[in-house]
């Protein structure tokens, strides 16, 4: 977890996740933060980084170097990290669609209810003047068809579900 203002979650080269504190803000839930999760996992899976992910590396370094010089050493890092997603250019449409459905089935094998993916995203994506989530979002275009796609895979994710070993429903109230 990162400490930051935005709302706001990311995958890292090398397949690390992040989100920063102020997600939470956002999620209700356990399957709503597995939702977000999963989504990132997604695009490390299908390895939608690519040119975005060397941009990343060359500013990661530069942060890096950064903290090595200061006290403050992992806050300094975790700025720069976060900063560089900030420059890093949104998602395709396509890549949007890939991540939302690994996502999907990656929360409901992993025993999170799969409608909480409906809930966060259309409570996230509403939030268009909410300056919190603008970098979220900017990364991360919402639209009312990414809905719809995720409507239309809620049976198949619901089959994955009900095969999960261990069911967590939507977990904990965050
Ligand atoms: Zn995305």
């Amino acid at each position: 977890m990162f400490i930051n203002s935005q709302a706001n979650a990311f995958c890292l080269p090398g397949g690390k996740v992040g989100v920063t504190n102020s997600l939470f803000k956002f999620t209700a839930n356990d399957a709503e933060l597995a939702t977000v999760i999963g989504h990132e996992i997604g695009h490390a899976i299908a390895r939608h980084g690519g040119e975005r992910m060397t941009q990343g590396m060359v500013q990661q370094a530069g942060a890096q170097a950064i903290a090595y010089s200061t006290k403050e050493a992992v806050y300094v890092t975790a700025f720069g990290l976060l900063s560089n997603v900030g420059a890093i250019l949104p998602y395709s449409r396509v890549h949007e669609y890939e991540a939302d459905y690994i996502g999907l089935m990656l929360m409901a094998k992993a025993g999170y209810y799969p409608r909480a993916a409906i809930s966060f995203w259309k409570k996230f994506g509403k939030g268009d003047n909410d300056w919190q989530i603008r970098e979220l979002l900017s990364t991360h275009p919402m639209s009312k068809k990414r809905l719809e796609e995720m409507e239309a895979l809620q049976q198949k994710a619901r089959e994955y579900y009900d095969q999960a070993p261990q069911k967590h429903g939507f977990g904990e109230q965050l």
